[in-house]
């Protein structure tokens, strides 16, 4: 646990120093190489064995992706880390680089859609199993640890129920045992929640969700303790889902308007939350800093906020809930979150299509699940097409 780590200071993602080129460039430049020059054969040799440190490839490295890092770990409290293409590479890189055949992961059973299929068809193909257990029966988890559980993969809030998970206790357990503790904190971002602070030993992201804000970037990071995080650099050096190095530079500046973006996303989806809760059409909100919400207590413990999502049951059902998004005027139909605009999704027909019925019961999404990605505009517009949807919707 890195107990000395309590959030950082808004200062730091705007005032962390980049190396200066001779232009004394205030913003970060773009660094667009995919090689960098060696001084002499005896300089290559080094930087190949490892003896100094230095750029080679940008498969391997590159001064954006670099620099976007360690500002990253500045916000999340931990030791290094490497930024991804995307958020699966992430999730899948992170796992894969410090599994090996025979290892069992213990999940939580609440996961996006494509984490599902990392663990349920393509590990087994490499002897890699996996067991999910409740977040609601947190006696479960020990009884589910096996002799040969290396890692507990989990995702808080998750996607899309917004169930919680308890992440103190989670690292508890996680030592205990002597297991990697790898948290996707993509819904939370560092700004609201710090896994690292409660002993995760691998923080995870989506960074095209709220990191980027703008709808403009695929792209991800795997942050966490220096000796693992070399295990996943070799394992991304020679499989290649590195960042693109003008991800990293968008991302970078991303990162320093976090804090007053996710402030605004979060208020919105809380008045969001509590109107629809109060709408006749409505059969169920969900929002972690509800009253409602059954792990209220314990968001507001591990969490600053209670994020920009914010689900909702449609009393219409599926085609309640299709008519819905149909009747949108404003609000964007699309596959993504954590933009400036808000979106609305359904879940059973999109990111989690490919479940089956009782899978997706399973993690509680139900037919006419909408989910609202709060935007940036004024609130008021967004409740206005909500209002006037719900009555387009009516039956
Ligand atoms: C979107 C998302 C991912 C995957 O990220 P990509 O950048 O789309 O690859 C992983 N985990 C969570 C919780 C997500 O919302």
């Amino acid at each position: 646990m890195n107990n000395e780590f309590d959030g950082y200071s808004e200062t730091d993602p705007i005032r962390a120093q980049h190396e200066r080129t001779d232009f004394n460039e205030h913003s970060v430049p773009l660094y667009l190489t995919s090689s960098f020059v060696f001084d002499d054969a005896e300089h290559a040799r080094a930087l190949f064995a490892d003896e100094i440190a230095g750029n080679i490839y940008t498969r391997f490295s590159n001064p954006n992706n670099t620099e976007f890092i360690r500002k990253l770990c500045l916000m999340e409290g931990t030791e290094d880390g490497i930024a991804t293409a995307s958020g699966m590479a992430a999730m899948y890189c992170s796992m894969a680089a410090l599994l090996k055949s025979g290892d069992h992961i213990l999940a939580s059973r609440s996961l996006f859609g494509s984490t599902h299929q990392i663990l349920s068809q393509l590990f087994p193909r490499f002897n890699i199993s996996y067991t999910y257990a409740d977040i609601t029966d947190l006696a479960s988890w020990e009884s589910k640890i096996q002799s040969n559980t290396k890692m507990i993969f989990v995702e808080t809030p998750s996607n899309p129920a917004l169930d919680i998970i308890d992440l103190e206790w989670l690292g508890k357990l996680a030592e205990k045992h002597k297991l990697i503790l790898n948290v996707d904190n993509c819904f939370a971002t560092p700004y609201l929640q710090n896994p690292a602070k409660w002993g995760a030993h691998i923080v995870t992201h989506s960074a095209t969700k709220w990191m980027d804000g703008q709808g403009r970037v695929i792209g991800g990071a795997i942050l966490g303790k220096k000796e693992l995080i070399k295990e996943v650099r070799f394992f991304a050096r020679h499989t290649g889902p590195s960042m693109s190095p003008f991800n990293a530079w968008i991302l970078s500046k991303s990162l320093e308007t976090l804090a007053v973006r996710m402030e605004r996303h979060c208020q919105n989806a809380l008045t969001i939350a509590q109107h629809l809760e109060k709408h006749p059409g409505v059969v169920k909100v969900k929002y972690p800093f509800l009253a409602s919400h059954p792990q209220q207590a314990l968001a507001k413990k591990q969490m600053r906020h209670g994020g920009g999502i914010v689900t909702f049951e449609h009393a219409g059902g599926i085609e309640g809930g299709r008519k819905f998004l149909n009747a949108l005027k404003m609000i964007s139909h699309t596959a993504n979150l954590g933009d400036t605009r808000s979106i609305a999704t359904h879940s059973a027909s999109t990111t989690h299509s490919k479940l089956t019925d009782a899978e997706r019961a399973a993690v509680g999404i139900t037919p006419g699940l909408i989910r609202i990605s709060a935007g940036l505009e004024e609130v008021t517009d967004i409740i206005k097409d909500i209002d006037q949807a719900m009555v387009a919707s009516k039956d």
